[in-house]
């Protein structure tokens, strides 16, 4: 069992307090690591640290700064193997798909944001001979990054990346569930070049080492991805301050599928946005809306297909379905699938907790479960589960799935399946979405904004508009005479 250690300043350091947090494995219930339990005294060392870094990174020629991330992004490719089994261990999730999908995704994080950089250009606009303005892009100074437990290495490098390529410097706070990649992550990062105090990290809990992180006076921004909660009850814990927060929330978000959709391809769309990383994807279309005339036979050809999943060891090739990832989210999982039984719901298939045999026999699995026939206002069509279960309602047209689809808090992402062009530009139109994906799910190009409306969140990620959070806008006016 390894005991980890903050990374400040270049430098590994333990907590303050000398109290440690346990890390779990989700599959088999082990103790994996013990974590700092950080507290203000580790972060206040951080910041200053990341503080003292700022001058010269956000001095560098941008060049310099890409050419780090582009160093960070061939490590993490050249030890893709070994961090994916870190991740699958830490989170449950498969190991092909932390492999196929995290890796693939932080190496991309880096690329991406390093290119980025390189190509954005800033605006002038000219007054004649009055004058002209230009606009700079400065820095902000210290900002924290804040991530949760579902996609631990994707997130947190969607984040550092802009973060650290517009000049920033860093203080991030992975999630205490899933800390490992994170923490293989800071000795990538000196490998890869990056200055001491430019990139730190604190382990620890929400209440303490998180909450300390977002009432540090010194902290220019916050990007936070996590519960809604969570996020309302940071942006107000900063908003005396006025800085800057970018806030990526939970979601409920509706699959709508339309009685002239092909079910060849939307069948196994389906499967899939709804059970990846069993369901524990913000994106994870929770919410099955289909057409009245199709509902009975895509629900029995949905059920059989669900219940082919096969749940097991996360390390097993042939596993769809890893563990969740806590006893207590577990449990969270079965009491909705328990409270859709008493409200009068089919389970179609699953609705049970899964031992599977051998060394998985005390993880955390629950089987993917499709219910349907719940009352129009049950919870489980309203809350966010965050786990491998679907409901399915009917609509008799357009006007009602529409209905249907925005009648939630959330607002993060829906999917349309649809064989009628026209009609799916007039369902995206009236989707209260940050994402809307038609014929298929989860098809992520990084330039395009990324985000929720409604309580799924504030601001939007990726591209420019990443680049623009993580920047102050200057205009300089320069006079024509
Ligand atoms: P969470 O809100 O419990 O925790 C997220 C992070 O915030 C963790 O690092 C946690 O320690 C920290 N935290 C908790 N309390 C804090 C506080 N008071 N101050 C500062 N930090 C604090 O979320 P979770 O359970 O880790 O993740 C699951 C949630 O994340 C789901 O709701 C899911 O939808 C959401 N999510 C959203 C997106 C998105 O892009 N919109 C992506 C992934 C996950």
């Amino acid at each position: 069992m390894k005991t980890l250690a903050n990374f400040i300043d270049g430098q590994r350091k333990p907590p303050a307090s000398g109290i440690y947090l346990d890390d779990v494995e989700p599959a088999t219930g082990n103790l994996l690591a013990r974590i700092p339990d950080s507290t203000a005294v580790d972060v206040n060392e951080a910041v200053a640290a990341a503080a003292r870094a700022f001058p010269e990174w956000s001095g560098l020629p941008i060049a310099a700064r890409a050419e780090c991330l582009q160093r960070l992004a061939g490590l993490i490719q050249a030890n893709a193997l070994e961090l994916a089994r870190l991740e699958s261990t830490d989170t449950g999730k498969p190991l092909q798909l932390a492999l196929d999908v995290d890796m693939a995704r932080a190496q991309a994080n880096l690329q991406f944001f390093a290119g980025a950089m390189t190509h954005w250009t800033s605006t002038c606009h000219d007054m004649g001979p009055v004058g002209f303005n230009y606009t700079r892009r400065e820095a902000l100074g210290v900002v924290a990054l804040i991530t949760p437990w579902n996609l631990p290495l994707y997130l947190l490098t969607w984040k550092l990346a802009p973060a650290l390529v517009t000049g920033n410097t860093v203080v991030a706070k992975p999630s205490e569930l899933t800390p490992l990649t994170a923490d293989a992550l800071c000795e990538l990062a000196r490998e890869a070049g990056i200055p001491p105090g430019v990139f730190n990290l604190v382990h620890g809990s929400g209440n303490s080492c998180g909450q300390a992180l977002v009432d540090h006076p010194d902290i220019r921004a916050i990007s936070f991805t996590g519960g809604t909660t969570t996020g309302r009850r940071i942006a107000t814990s900063v908003a005396p301050r006025l800085i800057k927060t970018s806030l990526e929330l939970g979601g409920k978000n509706p699959a709508l599928v339309f009685d002239d959709a092909d079910l060849e391809s939307t069948l196994p769309g389906l499967v899939r946005a709804g059970f990846t990383n069993q369901g524990q994807v913000c994106l994870c279309s929770s919410r099955l809306l289909v057409h009245e005339s199709i509902h009975d036979q895509l629900v029995s050809r949905l059920a059989d297909l669900v219940a082919a999943l096969r749940v097991g060891d996360p390390t097993a090739g042939d596993t769809d379905q890893g563990a969740l990832i806590s006893r207590a989210h577990q449990r969270k999982v079965l009491s909705f699938i328990e409270h859709a039984r008493d409200q009068g719901g089919q389970i179609l298939c699953g609705g049970q907790a899964v031992q599977p045999p051998g060394r998985c026999n005390q993880g955390y699995f629950v089987a993917p479960t499709v219910i349907t026939g719940l009352p129009a206002d049950c919870r489980l069509h309203r809350e966010e589960i965050f786990g491998p279960v679907v409901t399915v309602q009917g609509f008799a047209d357009e006007d009602e799935a529409i209905a249907l689809a925005n009648a939630v808090d959330y607002g993060l992402s829906a999917t349309v399946w649809t064989g009628q062009l026209r009609r799916a530009h007039r369902v995206a139109a009236r989707l209260q979405t940050g994402i809307v994906w038609i014929n298929n799910w989860l098809v992520r190009d990084l330039r395009t904004p990324f985000g929720g409306m409604k309580d799924s969140g504030l601001g939007r990620e990726g591209g420019e508009w990443s680049l623009a959070f993580f920047t102050e806008t200057k205009n300089v006016f320069v006079d024509g005479n």
